[in-house]
């Protein structure tokens, strides 16, 4: 079952938002893909038309309180409505709190936290005047679960739990048919491992997701099973991992 949505999806670049991107679209739904790098968006917007789907791109720093404000304002410009906004972007960049790379936390925070929060800040209003919408928040199995070297990463991941559970508790207060979703995907093969900031960092989380990790579609197909739920039923969250993955 699907009706055509108009859905916003940051990090849609690469990874697990542009597997989403490609796949709602084949269902049928409009799509505004937000990432910073143009000639990737580019890329995929004009595969998805080439393929007859419809979609636009706006080039987004999540980071960037005005930049999401643009993002909303560009989906109403050309669809008129926003029915579903995915807070996807994100980054992991590891290190042992020892390391001291304040550098590293800053932006694990401003991208994965703060992004989250401008996303929301972005759609929340419109969608309450509209009487619907769906917003999608990115988590992790460190939204869970913490341990050496993912002190940041896990609180900011902690964070978006936090954060979607307290909005889906005020939505259903508030009555204004707005629905939350949390993903919490283990290791899904995407271009994550590069975003450590150190080489050896890099290589050995590569190694690993290379021996476990799944293709990004099966957080895509997740993420489409939740918005294809009737309206009335609320997917509050999804825990999606490699079969193999033990932790
Ligand atoms: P990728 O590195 O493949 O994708 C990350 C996306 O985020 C890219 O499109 C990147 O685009 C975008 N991005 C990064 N920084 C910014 C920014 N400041 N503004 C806008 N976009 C930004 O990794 P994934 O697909 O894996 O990551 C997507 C989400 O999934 C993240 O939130 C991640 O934490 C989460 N996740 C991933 C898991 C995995 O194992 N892969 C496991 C659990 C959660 P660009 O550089 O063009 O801006």
């Amino acid at each position: 079952m699907n009706r055509s949505k108009v859905v916003v999806i940051t990090g849609a670049s690469s990874g697990i938002g542009e597997a989403t991107a490609r796949l709602l679209a084949k269902q049928g739904n409009k799509i505004v893909l937000a990432a910073r790098r143009e000639e990737k968006l580019e890329k995929i917007v004009s595969e998805i038309i080439a393929a007859g789907g419809d979609a636009v791109y706006c080039i987004t720093d999540v980071a960037k309180v005005g930049d999401q404000e643009a993002l909303a304002q560009r989906a109403m410009d050309v669809y008129g409505r926003i029915d579903v906004w995915i807070n996807n972007a994100g980054l992991m960049p590891l290190s042992l709190m020892a390391e001291d790379r304040v550098a590293d936390w800053d932006r694990c925070v401003d991208v994965n936290l703060k992004g989250v929060l401008y996303g929301i800040h972005a759609c929340l209003g419109m969608m309450r005047k509209q009487k619907s919408g769906h917003i999608i928040n990115m988590g992790s199995l460190s939204s869970h679960q913490t341990g050496m070297a993912c002190g940041i990463y896990a609180a900011t991941k902690f964070g978006v739990r936090a954060i979607s559970e307290t909005l889906r508790e005020e939505e259903a207060a508030a009555k204004s048919e707005i629905r939350v979703t949390m993903l919490a995907p283990g290791m899904i093969a995407t271009e994550l491992p590069q975003s450590l900031t150190t080489q050896e960092g890099r290589d050995g989380m590569q190694a690993a997701y290379d021996a476990l990790a799944i293709p990004a579609e099966s957080v895509a197909e997740s993420i489409a099973f939740a918005i294809n739920m009737p309206e009335n039923t609320s997917i509050n969250e999804i825990i999606v991992r490699p079969t193999a993955q033990q932790l």
